[in-house]
């Protein structure tokens, strides 16, 4: 099999920068990656984003199957041609946002598959929210990120980079950073230093919330002006107009002080907020019935 950079010279590959292409071209790295997957012969693989191959090429060596997405048709065509031969990989043409991952384990079989990505950096985010919708049918997502998002996700409470996903990602996640991956691995150069991360899946969530959504919609509420006191920030649809009692009501049954801000609370804290205000709002609504 030709090294990265040969293949990129043989296809006349010009990386598009607006898919966010940016080669791995160290087989090294490449190894590191694949062996935190824990990736084995029993074992169905989701790849982000293959590119010319640089993870792909480990993961049909250890992997039952190999599910490659990639939207890039040039690619794609890349792809066939140099695995040709290989008969536990298939490869989508299509975009990672459009994809059914339940119906990927559906046609393989099996009851959850292992995610592998160096993700194109401008789709992070999106890419992010199919893993939590997922969730259930993930085992572990091994994934390659700006290092900025890696902080971002594995931020605790009160650190400046803590925010919505922080929360939602660690509901749902124990995100573990395992290296740097620096710009010289890549062609072309990235502009920003990489991460190496895993996100577990929690067996149950790490807080007892009655409504995951009420917590979600909570959370973003909280972050959307970082800077206010909660009880200015959640003003609106999550607590209509609370007045003093309200406001007391709620501090003193939650043990949090509506003054602070919601870049302090932790998971656990906003977890008992949501329950606090799920009741609320379960009360009013109750009571609006029966008038
Ligand atoms: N895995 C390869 C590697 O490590 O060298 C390529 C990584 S490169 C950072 C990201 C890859 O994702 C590119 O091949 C790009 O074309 C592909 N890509 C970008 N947006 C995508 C999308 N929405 N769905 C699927 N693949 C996408």
């Amino acid at each position: 099999m030709m090294s990265a950079i040969a293949l990129l010279r043989r296809y006349r590959i010009h990386p598009d920068k607006a898919l966010g292409q940016h080669f791995l071209v160290n087989d090294r790295i490449a190894r590191r990656i694949v062996d935190a997957t824990g990736v084995d012969a029993h074992t169905v693989v989701l790849e982000i984003g293959p590119g010319i191959g640089a993870l792909t090429r480990q993961l049909v060596e250890r992997a039952r199957h190999v599910v490659g997405v990639e939207i890039d048709p040039a690619l794609f065509r890349v792809l066939q041609a140099e695995f040709a031969d290989c008969q536990n990989l298939t490869l989508l043409c299509q975009d990672i946002c459009d994809l059914d991952i339940t119906e990927v384990c559906r046609a393989h079989g099996v009851d959850d598959l292992i995610v592998v990505g160096n993700l194109p950096y401008n789709i992070t985010g999106p890419v992010i929210e199919r893993l939590l919708r997922y969730r259930s049918v993930i085992r572990l997502a091994t994934i390659m990120v700006q290092q900025e998002v890696g902080a971002r996700l594995t931020a605790p409470p009160g650190n400046k980079t803590y925010g919505a996903l922080s929360v939602i990602v660690q509901y749902t996640y124990q995100p573990r950073l395992l290296f740097r991956v620096s710009p010289g691995h890549f062609i072309p150069r990235p502009a920003v230093q990489s991460v190496v991360m895993t996100l577990t899946p929690h067996p149950t969530p790490p807080v007892n919330v009655h409504d995951p959504d009420c917590l979600f919609r909570l959370v973003k509420a909280a972050f959307r002006h970082r800077r206010k006191m909660l009880h200015h920030a959640l003003t609106g649809d999550l607590i209509p107009h609370p007045d003093a009692a309200q406001r007391a009501e709620i501090e003193s049954c939650t043990g949090i002080d509506l003054r602070r801000r919601g870049e302090t609370l932790s998971l656990a804290e906003f977890g008992r907020l949501a329950d606090a205000i799920g009741q609320r709002h379960n009360r009013n609504e109750t009571a609006k019935r029966e008038m």
